[in-house]
């Protein structure tokens, strides 16, 4: 079974745009255009968007503190920050696109 099946009724109803709009375990998700269930990008998805976001802040954090002391950091800064920032929304959802099983949504309201 392909990652862009529905798990619900097994049909292929979503494709790498759609899945990654589909967000994480916490979201509201996206209803199978033929069943209706209501899907979310699954466990394995939601932990790895936990863990890069954690390094992004990390990166983003050092970078504060260390930019002054380095001399070619200093004056970028700002751009760096904010290219990290960037990062740290998109990649996630790149990866979700071409990784990762399709599970229901938890959250209120999902049937
Ligand atoms: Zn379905």
């Amino acid at each position: 079974m392909s990652i862009y099946n529905c798990p619900n009724c097994k049909n292929k109803t979503f494709n790498p745009l759609t899945k990654a709009l589909a967000g994480q375990l916490n979201s509201i998700g996206r209803n199978c255009p033929h069943c209706g269930k209501r899907l979310v990008n699954g466990k394995g998805a939601t932990i790895f968007n936990a863990i890069f976001s954690l390094i992004c802040f990390a990166l983003i954090v050092l970078v504060y503190l260390k930019a002054p002391k380095i001399q070619w950091l200093s004056p970028i800064e700002g751009q760096v920050v904010l290219a990290l920032i960037a990062i740290k929304i998109i990649v996630p959802r790149i990866v979700w696109a071409f990784f990762f099983r399709l599970e229901p949504a938890i959250k209120m309201g999902s049937r």
